[in-house]
């Protein structure tokens, strides 16, 4: 019998090996991806697979994994690990260098942020062919490779050329930007990050926006026409296709029955209850609209003194990429602004912003989603947006109101939300004086749509879609031969 596996690959693995007191824990990591994908393997529906791997660089020492990997109890349960262990100067100058300042701000339309330097490239290209080395050694045949994201698009052509047949699924998380953001790279960069995606058979992007923009630069860059969404690569077929990333549905909407999420709440609703509740929370990145936001809720506070008092805004901002000045000083900027507004507007008995700076455990964040009034998401610029969902799958009553910013990937499936443009502030002050005052039915109506919509295609369905349309590929391709 054959044996099935399932192959992912993402640039970090979804979880920290910690040492204290030499007792070696493991901490889950954050993120949309890593909950997605651990949500799919708690699943039956990943049982179609007898092995199910998760290979990605560690961020921890390998001696700290030697002494962990044998213990079956504590390592994860729902999938195999093979981490890789790249040398710490070599993977700075990747992340921080390439990834973040290059290609994270100019996918995210914000090209006055990037850099451009040659030198950082070439670690991009080390890291991906160190990837490619490993997985070269490790894959079979039969096996089912899934890349994950922007840290790897170099990866799939660097596989395809040492095994033609291979089966490659690629998924990016953030924005394709449109041909004229993306032709500001240098020309061996374009050119090597066209071919490098398109070594895969299944390119998987979440809306319909970044699979045309993509198209239109494969066209440009490398002089290839696609025909319903097919390109032909040396006679090889390749598929690009939108697969909206869906969340854990059923997870945020019971999470009410549990006992740590009601007494989370009961701690809310106590402080801030008599008040309506406006709540965001963002990783903190120039790409998620924060000062924008608190612009407009100032605004906000300044047109409209009656609700002075009667609002309070809790906002939360997780700490990333602490070691990338641009996030330090953006941290600066959003405590100074929170400071000024608050000393502008607060009373003896009322401080109109509730700032936080932490990660949220899930009781926290559950319990903040089910008690706002209104979820208040506004990036700048955003692949998806998880949060929007999350916040929509919570309102297990049918109220609350989200706000969504026209430039979230979400906002494409997420019509019947209040749609702004983030940087607006009048405008946005308009929406959360109209989201205050909304008749509770228009509210229900207006959740009732969102919600079935995300019950019908959620993590599982986003999964599941990916990877059959995957093998329709591989087979369409055996039909050409
Ligand atoms: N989240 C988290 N820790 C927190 C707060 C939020 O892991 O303290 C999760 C949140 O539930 C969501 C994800 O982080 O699933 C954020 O995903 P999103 O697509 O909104 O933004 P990203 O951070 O991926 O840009």
């Amino acid at each position: 019998k054959k044996n099935r596996r399932l192959v992912l690959v993402s640039n970090r693995l979804p979880f920290q090996l910690l040492e204290k007191n030499k007792r070696i824990t493991l901490k889950e990591s954050d993120g949309g991806l890593v909950s997605a994908l651990k949500s799919y393997f708690e699943r039956e529906s990943s049982h179609a697979f007898d092995e199910k791997w998760w290979i990605g660089s560690a961020d921890f020492p390998e001696k700290r994994w030697e002494g962990f990997k044998h213990d079956k109890k504590r390592r994860p349960q729902d999938f195999e690990v093979e981490p890789l262990f790249l040398d710490t100067k070599l993977y700075n100058r990747f992340y921080n260098g390439f990834c973040n300042a290059t290609l994270w701000p100019l996918f995210h339309y914000f090209p006055s942020f990037v850099e451009f330097d040659d030198d950082t490239f070439r670690a991009y290209e080390e890291v991906n062919q160190r990837f490619a080395d490993k997985l070269i050694a490790f894959l079979k045949p039969g096996d089912l490779l899934w890349i994950h994201d922007y840290q790897l698009m170099l990866l799939p052509c660097m596989i395809r050329k040492m095994m033609p047949d291979a089966t490659i699924g690629f998924f990016l998380h953030i924005p394709f930007p449109n041909f004229e953001i993306f032709r500001l790279m240098h020309r061996s960069w374009k050119e090597k990050i066209i071919h490098g995606l398109l070594g895969a058979d299944l390119l998987g992007f979440h809306t319909q926006e970044y699979v045309q923009h993509f198209l239109k630069t494969v066209r440009m860059v490398a002089g290839l026409d696609h025909y319903y969404r097919a390109i032909y690569v040396n006679d090889r077929i390749v598929k690009a296709d939108l697969f909206p990333l869906g969340i854990d549905y059923e997870k945020f909407n019971h999470a009410s029955d549990q006992l740590p999420v009601k007494q989370q709440k009961e701690v809310v609703l106590k402080n801030f209850g008599s008040r309506k509740i406006i709540f965001s929370v963002d990783r903190l990145d120039y790409t998620k609209g924060v000062t924008h936001r608190l612009a407009g809720f100032e605004r906000f506070l300044e047109q409209h003194g009656t609700w002075r008092e009667k609002v309070v805004f809790i906002m939360v901002v997780v700490p990333s990429r602490q070691i990338i000045s641009k996030y330090n000083q953006r941290r600066k900027l959003i405590e100074e602004q929170v400071g000024r507004i608050n000393g502008k507007y607060s009373t003896l008995t009322w401080q109109p912003i509730i700032y936080r700076y932490s990660h949220l455990s899930f009781a926290e964040l559950s319990a903040l989603y089910q008690s706002a009034d209104i979820g208040l998401i506004t990036p700048l610029r955003d692949g998806m947006n998880l949060v929007a969902k999350e916040y929509v799958a919570s309102q297990r009553d049918g109220r609350g109101t989200l706000i969504l910013s026209e430039l979230a990937g979400a906002a494409s499936e997420l019509g019947e939300a209040i749609l702004v443009n983030p940087v607006d502030k009048e405008e946005m002050a308009q929406a959360i004086f109209t989201a205050l005052t909304q008749p509770e039915e228009t509210q229900k109506q207006n959740m009732a749509i969102l919600q079935q919509r995300l019950q019908e295609y959620t993590v599982i369905h986003w999964v599941n879609d990916f990877l059959k349309q995957l093998q329709e590929v591989k087979e369409l391709q055996k039909e050409q031969e």
